[in-house]
């Protein structure tokens, strides 16, 4: 390993350094605004802000106020935060208000850029949404840029996980708000799943920046989001008992059963045999539902059979696609049909989560009439950017040139040299103290190289991208820049966090103060209970605090005389013991300058928090220094990846905002890109090449990997765009229900729409007739079924299984009527109790949305049952995709017709408990 050339060294450099004639006419512009509101007082400004909110008002038009409302947040940032945005940060944020995707290197303030389109579109008070990839992320920004906003006259909000669906309406209201793509989406799928109309948390959608638009739109954009259904209960008794009670169960007698569209109703006779059985008063009592466990065991025994539906298999029922035959292993049917035919088997049941509602990424964004997004790493993805989202990526260029090293890649000729080389590489870097940061693929790859790194005696701290460690995770990344410092970290990890070389010092400095006064909080908090008996206990306390702030002292070096004395005040107020601990940390967080904290305990914390900082500064200027001197900070990539998008995401993390870096990438020739996609003949070449201990740097080899990446680049792209059209079509169809059940959910009366059912399914009976489908014997029963009567039907001659013979029209109306009768007689059934029209309305509301739920549940599972088995059919010339289509269609047609029956079943059946 030492000793070797490196020759072909690459700096890395921006190809375009100037700002296009388009945005600096603009830019130039603000910069002219900037001069005049210097002179404006801090109300003045925000009067100006109105200014412009009432200007779009009267003029519905933000073009003509860019640059003004650019100018005025520029200078409330500089007021509030003490940063004004360079002029390439203004070149982002008209990027981003153009709907493309700006792209700057890590560490160039795109959470200060997306202030400037959010601001400027948070005038339409119509909603700004700022999406990050973690809740951390999201409240990080929401605290720091939510001064700029406050200062404008906007309000921020804030959703993180675990919030009630109060809190997150309440949040959503907010001009500008902000949340990770996780949640967001979660609420969108609830409230579309929701049975009250206040239970809808999510407003209309205006406008949205996504910050690390890459990791949310590419990268975890390969499945669909699911939200599953964890109200069924699946107790397993249930599905025995029905599987049991099948057996008194007689065919047309107490069951119809509609093979066409595999659904099975139960007869008024057989309704009153089940419950007769199982001793029920109600089998639709939503609190101990019955019916949907019978309805499935009926199914399970009369449409579903062995060896043509499914297999048994080492005591499992396995699906087979009834069109090609091959065996689905790893489907299951849903709601509870599959667990009624295991108890029909008499097999083990096994209850398991079913979707509920489920969207892909692509199709979610798209709702948005405006999208944008930012990020370090877009320009290789740019086709995919442009076909699937049609979002443009724009270069930004950086605020000073950059100086990062890119050395070529070193080559192994297996796994074990490789690792070795890493570890020994490693240990002769940490000799001069210059900071490393080691990216791995994998958890395991990390553990992996700490063990050897232990050889070494080097200590290191261990980084993953695990959801629960992200706050501590963004310290460790932060404090990654220090001397000394060695941290491996998988290759997500710390995402959005910022490394200076040196540390950094506001991270260090919040944690400690925070520590501090937690401590001291929870200390007097006991002492205000202690008797005398617990005395020792307070000494304890004390003595740690005191350990603590010696300890502080020790890494600030000299704060001044006034700190100790104002942090005794603080932590004796009363007010301030009774903080929760959140609310310290968004004191600590919220280095507000403009508005003088007006309560004490707040304004001695901000003290505490400046003088540290003021006395730390010193120190850590000299810090950056050595460690800018050491070279920077140098990264190690241990593999290279799938994508250079994501090799290029970990040397970014050095060389920030024009400090110097190093990144080099160790590879093997049994990497799995190399061994995969590397091709024979390179391999076999190289293979000759290297010698069995040191790494030789070839441009064959570049040429080869950048190739492998290229291929396995373009196969996951294949594979979202695939996901993406198979997505798309259900997606109108998702669309059209959507928009149905919210008029169901917000109109005062859905009277029209259960009439509009009635009609819909008399004429669709009657087609069926026509079409010689069913006979009018089946038909009338069908009806009798439904309105849970007999019908009497004199006007139609003896022989109707002749539709000629009598007119059709007026079938059609009497069937009408009949439906009308059944549906006024339960109106009026319900007027008994009073208020009855009201009660009558909410009961019709609820089965309907409760039925849009399950049956649309149904079709998601038909769907993907679909969608696999297309994958799997031979078509011919046909293009499986078309043939998607057109059968997703037919299910959707049925899907309606199945809502329907359902729907107008329940309610003529629906009784009040
Ligand atoms: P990115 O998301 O682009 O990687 P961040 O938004 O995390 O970068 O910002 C990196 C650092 O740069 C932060 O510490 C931020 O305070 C600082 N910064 C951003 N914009 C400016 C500015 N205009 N002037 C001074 N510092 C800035
Ligand atoms: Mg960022």
């Amino acid at each position: 390993m030492i000793g070797i050339q490196f020759n072909n060294n690459k700096i890395f450099s921006n190809k375009t350094n100037v700002i296009p004639k388009q945005y600096q006419l603009l830019i130039n512009d603000i910069n002219e605004l900037e001069k005049t509101l210097k002179d404006l007082t801090d109300i003045e400004l925000r009067i100006e802000s109105f200014k412009l909110q009432n200007e779009y008002k009267e003029t519905q038009d933000l073009n003509s106020l860019i640059s003004r409302s650019f100018a005025l947040t520029r200078e409330s940032s500089l007021r509030t935060l003490g940063l004004r945005h360079f002029d390439v940060q203004l070149m982002g944020g008209l990027v981003l208000n153009s709907n493309k995707i700006a792209e700057m290197k890590t560490g160039e303030g795109k959470t200060l850029v997306a202030t400037l389109p959010a601001s400027l579109n948070a005038l339409t008070k119509k909603g700004v949404h700022i999406v990050t990839v973690n809740d951390y992320l999201a409240n990080r920004d929401q605290v720091s840029m939510g001064q700029i906003y406050r200062f404008l006259g906007f309000d921020t909000g804030l959703i993180q996980a675990g919030m009630s669906q109060t809190e997150r309406k309440e949040n959503y209201q907010s001009d500008i708000t902000y949340v990770t793509n996780y949640e967001l989406t979660f609420d969108y799928l609830r409230d579309n799943t929701t049975l009250n109309r206040k239970d809808i948390v999510l407003p209309a959608f205006n406008y949205c920046i996504i910050d690390e638009v890459d990791s949310i739109l590419i990268d975890e954009a390969q499945t669909p989001i699911i939200l599953a259904d964890t109200s069924k209960d699946t107790s397993v008794e249930k599905f025995i008992i029905a599987s049991e009670i099948t057996n008194y169960l007689e065919f047309n007698k107490h069951y119809i059963v509609d093979e066409k569209n595999k659904n099975v109703t139960l007869t008024e006779l057989g309704s009153q045999q089940v419950e007769k059985i199982i001793q029920t008063q109600d089998l639709y009592n939503p609190r101990d539902p019955w019916i949907p466990y019978i309805i499935n065991a009926l199914k399970a025994n009369s449409l579903f059979f062995n060896n043509i539906h499914y297999i048994i298999q080492a005591n499992r029922i396995v699906i087979v696609d009834e069109f090609t035959g091959r065996i689905m292993p790893d489907r299951r049917w849903g709601d509870g049909l599959h667990q009624a035919i295991e108890a029909k088997e008499k097999l083990a049941i096994r209850p398991r989560t079913e979707t509920q509602a489920s969207i892909t990424y692509q199709n979610f964004f798209l709702m948005y009439p405006k999208l944008s997004g930012m990020t370090g790493t877009g320009k290789t993805s740019e086709i995919e950017f442009e076909k699937i989202y049609n979002l443009v990526v724009e270069v930004i260029p950086t605020y000073k040139p950059t100086k990062r090293l890119d050395l070529p890649d070193l080559l192994y000729k297996d796994q074990f040299s490789k690792w070795n080389a890493i570890a020994q590489f490693c240990n002769s870097v940490s000799t001069t103290g210059q900071p490393l940061l080691i990216g791995t693929t994998t958890v395991e790859k990390s553990d992996m190289l700490a063990q050897l790194l232990n050889e070494y005696n080097l200590s290191y701290q261990i980084l993953n991208a695990k959801p629960e460690n992200v706050r501590r995770e963004s310290e460790i990344v932060a404090q990654a820049g220090k001397k000394n410092s060695i941290t491996i970290s998988t290759n997500m990890a710390g995402r959005g966090t910022d490394i200076i070389l040196g540390g950094n010092i506001n991270f260090q400095i919040q944690k400690e103060l925070y520590d501090i006064l937690i401590l001291a909080k929870t200390a007097l908090k006991q002492f205000k209970n202690l008797n005398d008996f617990e005395k020792y206990k307070l000494r304890s306390v004390r003595h740690n605090l005191i350990q603590r702030i010696r300890r502080l002292k020790t890494i600030t070096q000299r704060c001044s005389q006034k700190f100790f004395s104002v942090l005794l005040t603080l932590i004796t107020d009363k007010n301030f013991i009774e903080l929760s601990d959140i609310d310290v940390l968004r004191i600590l967080q919220e280095n507000d300058r403009v508005a003088i904290p007006s309560i004490s305990y707040q304004c001695a914390i901000r003290f505490l928090l400046n003088d540290l900082i003021f006395s730390t500064q010193k120190h850590h200027k000299q810090e950056n220094k050595i460690v800018k001197n050491l070279g920077g900070l140098c990264v190690v990539g241990t593999e290279r990846n799938d994508s250079r998008r994501v090799d290029d995401q970990l040397r970014g993390r050095c060389g920030r905002q024009g400090d110097p870096g190093t990144s080099r990438f160790f590879v093997s020739l049994d990497d799995n890109l190399l061994r995969l996609f590397g091709g024979q003949k390179v391999q076999q070449f190289l293979r000759n090449q290297i010698p069995d201990d040191s790494p030789i740097e070839s441009s064959m080899m570049t040429e080869s990997l950048n190739n492998a990446q290229k291929q396995v680049e373009e196969r996951a792209y294949e594979q979202r765009k695939n996901l993406f059209e198979y997505d798309e079509i259900l997606d109108q169809q998702r669309s059209i229900i959507y928009f149905e059940r919210r008029l169901v959910l917000e109109s005062p009366s859905i009277r029209n729409n259960t009439l509009a059912y009635g009609e819909q399914i008399v004429c669709e009976f009657i087609k069926q007739v026509k079409k010689k489908e069913i006979d009018l014997n089946q038909m009338i029963k069908l009806f009798e079924n439904l309105f849970g009567r007999n019908l009497n039907i004199k006007l139609i001659s003896k022989n109707y299984s002749n539709l000629t013979e009598f007119d059709n029209l007026e079938l059609q109306n009497y069937f009408f009527q009949e439906f009308w009768l059944t549906y006024q007689a339960k109106i009026n059934q319900f007027s008994v109790y009073g208020n009855g029209n009201k009660i009558f309305r909410n009961f019709e509301r609820q089965v309907t949305l409760l039925n849009i739920n399950t049956v649309w549940q149904e079709h998601l599972e038909k769907i993907s049952l679909l969608r696999e088995a297309v994958g799997w059919r031979g078509y011919g010339q046909k293009n499986p995709l078309t043939e998607y289509k057109r059968e997703a269609y037919l299910l959707f047609t049925e899907r309606k017709e199945a809502l329907i029956y359902f729907t107008l079943y329940q309610l003529f059946r629906g009784t009040i408990i």
